[in-house]
């Protein structure tokens, strides 16, 4: 039989690259060559640790240039299109490569591939539910409560629970922050070929109804969580994590801090690789981490620390109490004894991480997929608190819920930390679990290589 060659190819950004670059290791892993792909300029600036994966680059029209602005998002998905498939046309033409991986956006990686005779396939970087909204949403099955209803929710479905028009994963909506997203993100699961697997980066303990909803359309595996994690049986002190692409630099001083804190101490907070909170969030968060009396470490990018207000952070930075990164060793952090709680805007990525490594989270959700992965951490899995804030769908959280949250995960008045810890390390046994040689991920990676053996015949 003859063996797979898998090119790998997510939409440019950090939180699309982690878990694809997570899945062709585990690809590599199993002896199936596997190719990562990014943009020139990305495979020019970041220096990248992907073992046995090769990396090549495409353009996307901006060889020359930076990452995008978020201002600049609907031309750059364009340019991405227009030169991203001639340049990947002529990479797929000279190497020998049998499947596209494509990151489930991005269908004119689907087209290009398929046109040169290549079967395509599509991996989503979002939770299942996030998946399942945009897919039913397309076919007509679910409704978004119409705007202006507030409080409003949709019906129940699937395995999703109801949910107000804000907590709509963002690109369902015409009217959205970025309609060139709308048109691709609507069809992310409509376009593919009939029969071929749809992977998500998730695992069945986590989303096991929301799944077997999708399994009733189309061929969705879960074979996440694609996150670099301790063996099962690791114990004692583990080694550090990384996936092996920062876009950023990460401080690793912050590790040095955390080995001075006790155990469970401090709370990790970060908002990931895109989101500008702004001044007035900045401010109410620095009051609310404060008044919680908790050590923090915050990830503050460097667009983004010209709005952070640095008086208010002077002394508990001078005393040690603080730490403020541009950006940190994410996956080390949250393996870190001294991280007692990770305040999150609830990211795919991030969330996956926390639970991977037991970190109970609280949760302050934005955009995107992040308000439906909110709703799992605390209502599903009860590992973590969500904040609320006056206009559900919009304005800053209140430092006072955020100062609650903090301490409904840190401290064990009425007992919630202690069982939303335990519902965390429950969640990252079982992952370490899915992932573990013989674990039901690891088994759908062995079936889609089966899969991928049999399209090949
Ligand atoms: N990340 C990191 N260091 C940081 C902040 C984030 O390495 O200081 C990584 C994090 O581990 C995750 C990714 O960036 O893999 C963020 O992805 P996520 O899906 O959570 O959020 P997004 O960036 O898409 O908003």
């Amino acid at each position: 039989m003859s063996k797979p060659n898998v090119l790998l190819v997510p939409y440019p950004c950090q939180s699309h690259i982690n878990p694809m670059l997570q899945f062709a290791k585990r690809l590599a892993s199993k002896g199936v060559p596997a190719t990562l792909v990014v943009t020139r300029f990305i495979a020019r600036t970041v220096r990248f640790d992907a073992g046995p994966v090769r990396v090549d680059s495409i353009s996307d029209g901006h060889d020359e240039g930076g990452l995008p602005s978020a201002a600049s998002v609907d031309e750059y998905v364009e340019r991405l299109e227009s030169s991203g498939s001639a340049s990947l046309a002529t990479l797929i033409e000279e190497g020998h490569f049998t499947h596209v991986v494509y990151d489930s956006f991005m269908h004119w990686v689907a087209r290009t591939a398929r046109g040169l005779g290549l079967p395509a396939v599509p991996f989503s970087t979002q939770s299942c539910a996030a998946s399942a909204v945009y897919y039913y949403v397309n076919s007509g099955l679910l409704d978004a409560p119409p705007p202006g209803d507030a409080g409003a929710r949709s019906r129940p479905f699937a395995g999703l629970p109801g949910l107000e028009r804000w907590e709509f994963p963002s690109f369902v909506f015409h009217d959205g922050p970025y309609p060139a997203l709308t048109a691709p993100a609507l069809a992310q699961f409509a376009d593919r070929d009939v029969g071929d697997w749809v992977l998500l980066n998730s695992f069945d303990e986590l989303e096991h109804e929301v799944l077997d909803g999708l399994k009733r359309h189309f061929k969705a595996r879960a074979i996440g969580p694609c996150v670099p994690l301790p063996a099962a049986d690791d114990s004692g002190d583990v080694d550090r994590f990384t996936y092996g692409a920062n876009l950023l630099d990460p401080e690793d001083t912050c590790i040095k801090w955390l080995d001075a804190k006790p155990p469970r101490s401090v709370a990790y907070v970060s908002f990931g690789s895109n989101a500008s909170i702004g001044a007035a969030q900045m401010e109410e968060l620095a009051r609310g981490l404060l008044a919680a009396g908790k050590p923090f470490l915050w990830v503050v990018r460097a667009g983004e620390e010209a709005q952070l207000p640095r008086h208010l952070l002077d002394a508990a930075t001078a005393s040690g109490d603080a730490l403020v990164v541009r950006w940190s060793p994410q996956l080390d952090v949250l393996a870190h004894r001294a991280v007692g709680c990770f305040v999150t805007h609830c990211g795919w990525n991030s969330t996956l991480e926390a639970l991977g490594f037991g970190v109970p989270m609280a949760a302050l959700p934005l955009w995107t997929d992040q308000p439906i992965n909110a709703r799992l951490i605390e209502e599903a899995w009860g590992a973590g608190v969500r904040a609320r804030r006056s206009d559900a769908s919009a304005g800053v959280f209140p430092r006072g819920e955020i100062e609650q949250c903090v301490r409904a995960v840190m401290e064990d008045e009425d007992g919630r930390a202690s069982s939303t810890r335990a519902a965390a390390r429950r969640l990252r046994d079982a992952a370490q679990g899915v992932l573990a040689p013989g674990g039901a991920s690891d088994k759908k990676l062995g079936g889609f290589l089966e899969f991928a053996c049999a399209v090949m015949d």
